[in-house]
């Protein structure tokens, strides 16, 4: 596919980039390679908008994958920072605002009796799952199809985001060890969590779950799904586990706890909880975090955990986000996603915009997505026509059609009216696209 518009500043920092750094990107889906294309090199954010290395700006839709709500440098969270950023960067010893992120977590987030901090939601979900087989002396853990839990070797078998992007098989370099104790089950299908326990019997330490997974696209767990896997995990004297690293501060003020109100006994954040910066955390039952180094035995740790500046954004960021904000980044959601719809609706496209909350993805089917299968049954290939449109016309959407798009509090009338204008011809691309 011949893109009509070019970037060259960010062409020639990819190329030097792709010279010093696998496939250029620090971040696999960052790289365009399942729309084609040369990624974009921003330079700056400011609100709902990114001006990339060739001065162009976009309406961004991605918000650094879920963490800027808020949008790009709000004053108040830039503020913290610089604030924390003057008074030294790191310590390496216990400071207040790790206990006062703490505190609004759990106060927050009623499950969660205590709280540890971490770097990213790769170590919040890998450190959960060595609680919970260090707590419950049980080797196996059931995942989803689909669902992506970060970059934990036992997590990536079958895993969503940039594992089900480039479509890739289970991950060279994850040993059958690391990966033989993760049964993969079907999303959305409580039976098959049901045989999984019976064939195994006192052998499966956890059950963890995107609370509402977004890395197949959005898919949200059917009524009584979440409800069930509590239910069985709590028969079968397992440990129910609930990501909320993109869920988690977003989709309500306590995540998607505060909309399904299913109590997990663990649970994992990150990125909207650092205010950009490396913060992620897991909490939950106080008895099972009482297992933790140093309080217990299960080890666990990091010099840059609870680091004074991410904690100090990350705190300034979730104080901002009171019922207004989340009613308002819910009323842009809304108002996209109809403008959406009508685009493709107009333009013929079967499509279903799948919504969980404030986080949506369009699916190119008009067939009901439910779990990873059918997730992959769309005609993605209309994606990437639409998305090189949007982008052309100067909005920045996730580049894959497994991805969450992000709304923030920041987009206001005028960028959703430049959204508007992109899409009637981005849906007309997407509809004239052949595989
Ligand atoms: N869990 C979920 C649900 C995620 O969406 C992600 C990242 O997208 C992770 C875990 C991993 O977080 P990180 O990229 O901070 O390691």
């Amino acid at each position: 596919m011949a893109y009509s518009y070019e970037a060259p500043v960010s062409q020639t920092l990819f190329d030097r980039a792709s010279l010093v750094t696998p496939g250029g990107v620090n971040s696999p889906v960052r790289a365009f390679r399942a729309v084609g294309g040369t990624p974009r090199f921003m330079v700056s954010g400011t609100g709902p908008y990114l001006t990339d290395a060739d001065g162009r700006e976009y309406v961004d839709l991605v918000c650094s994958w879920g963490p800027m709500i808020l949008g790009h440098a709000h004053p108040e969270v830039v503020a913290a920072a610089q604030d924390a950023v003057a008074r030294g960067t790191s310590f390496g010893t216990p400071g207040e605002g790790e206990v006062a992120l703490a505190e609004e977590i759990v106060a927050r987030i009623e499950p969660v009796e205590q709280v540890r901090l971490v770097s990213s939601g790769t170590e919040a979900t890998m450190s959960a799952i060595r609680l919970a087989r260090g707590f419950t002396g049980r080797a196996k853990v059931v995942k989803f199809a689909g669902c992506y839990h970060g970059h934990v070797d036992a997590l990536l078998a079958a895993a969503g985001s940039g594992v089900a992007t480039f479509g890739l098989p289970d991950t060279p370099g994850v040993t059958g060890a690391q990966a033989g104790d993760t049964i993969v089950l079907p999303y959305n299908d409580l039976e098959a969590v049901r045989a999984a326990f019976a064939a195994q019997p006192g052998e499966i330490a956890c059950v963890i779950t995107e609370a509402s997974p977004g890395n197949m696209g959005v898919v949200p767990p059917q009524d009584g799904f979440n409800a069930g896997l509590k239910e069985i995990c709590a028969a079968e004297g397992a440990l129910y586990i609930s990501d909320e690293v993109m869920t988690g501060f977003r989709t309500s003020k306590a995540g998607w706890y505060g909309i399904d109100g299913v109590r997990p006994d663990l649970m994992t954040f990150g990125k909207v909880m650092g205010g950009g910066f490396p913060a992620a955390a897991f909490g939950g039952r106080a008895d099972v975090m009482a297992h933790l180094a140093p309080a217990g035995p299960v080890y666990q740790a990091g010099t840059l955990s609870g680091n004074p500046v991410a904690t100090a954004a990350g705190l300034a960021q979730l104080r901002l986000l009171d019922d207004a904000a989340y009613a308002k980044v819910d009323a842009v959601s809304a108002e996209l996603r109809s403008l959406v719809g009508e685009a493709f609706a107009k333009a013929g496209v079967a499509h279903t915009v799948s919504a969980a909350s404030n986080m949506f993805s369009v699916f190119f089917t008009k067939e009901p997505v439910r779990n990873y299968e059918d997730a992959k049954k769309q005609e993605a290939f209309r994606f990437t026509a639409f998305f090189h449109s949007m982008l052309e016309q100067g909005v920045y959407l996730p580049p894959s059609a497994f991805e969450s798009w992000f709304v923030s509090t920041a987009h206001d009338a005028r960028a959703l009216e430049r959204i508007a204008a992109a899409l009637p011809a981005a849906a007309r691309a997407a509809s004239e696209a052949t595989s």
